[in-house]
């Protein structure tokens, strides 16, 4: 088994697991809590434009981890699905301008396509975004997510169908995003981490808590729940994988909390449970 964490050197945080803050106050807060690393939604990039996010987030000193979160290739209509091709080249552009390596894709997914079709439709939106994201010298992350989003977040749903993804693809920017929220219960799961090998681009971590009170906001602190987080933490630096660790949290109940204690919270957690 892995050993613990004895510093904060790879520590990232979501500016969502801080979602009542802005950014400013997110960079702040890191900063003073001497977390290193964020990763930022462009829920957050909004109120600012992305030229004042990024000179901010220079002026920080933290490192920039991933943007958050584009995809969403699925729709009815052949009008949509090119818009969302607009939007990701935009999230693309964004990245690049953040100092963003990747982007995170949520592929999409809508209850008037099946999800065969809906599956097809995310190959060929990530192939029709591929070039913009080389030449803008981003990578794409595709992030599975657990099957209780194939309804309106996700028809991608396991690490095996990301990887196949890859493979399918098969360029040097698109590789794959490692959530242990959504994976951790795939009995494949270990070993789609050893093929996915240097693909791996990110690893996020919360927990899966239980019960678990709402589907969308109700991830654990890390070590609150079920997840064997440690384990797969050793499967993936096994694998290769020895980049920032991202905290990602959503939950109603932590958002209500201060959120300087929240980060303390976290720091604690990431010493004894990740
Ligand atoms: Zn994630």
């Amino acid at each position: 088994m892995t050993d613990k964490l004895t510093d904060f050197s790879r520590l990232a945080i979501h500016t969502m697991t801080n979602k009542p803050w802005n950014l400013e106050q997110a960079i702040d807060g890191y900063c003073r809590a001497g977390v290193p690393g964020i990763t930022v939604w462009r829920e957050a990039i909004e109120p600012y434009g992305v030229k004042e996010a990024a000179r901010m987030l220079k002026a920080s000193g933290l490192k920039v981890v991933s943007l958050c979160r584009s995809g969403f290739f699925v729709a009815t209509g052949a009008m949509d699905r090119e818009q969302a091709r607009t939007e990701n080249r935009r999230a693309i552009d964004e990245a690049a301008e953040i100092g963003a390596p990747h982007v995170v894709l949520v592929c999409g997914a809508n209850p008037g396509v099946d999800l065969p079709m809906a599956r097809q439709q995310i190959l060929d939106g990530i192939h029709a975004i591929e070039p913009h994201a080389r030449a803008a010298g981003v990578k794409l992350a595709i992030e599975p997510l657990h099957p209780m989003y194939a309804d309106t977040r996700s028809a991608v749903n396991t690490l095996e169908q990301a990887n196949n993804l890859v493979t399918a693809l098969d360029s040097p920017f698109i590789g794959v995003c490692v959530d242990v929220y959504h994976c951790w219960w795939d009995p494949f799961f270990r070993a789609e981490i050893q093929r996915a090998g240097k693909t791996m681009l990110a690893f996020h971590v919360s927990d899966w808590r239980v019960p678990t009170r709402d589907l969308l906001n109700d991830r654990g602190m890390m070590g609150e729940g079920c997840i064997n987080l440690r384990e797969i933490r050793s499967w993936v630096e096994k694998n290769g994988f020895h980049g920032m660790i991202e905290v990602e949290i959503f939950s109603n109940q932590y958002w209500e909390w201060d959120q300087d204690r929240l980060v303390e919270r976290i720091k604690r957690a990431w010493l004894a449970e990740v």
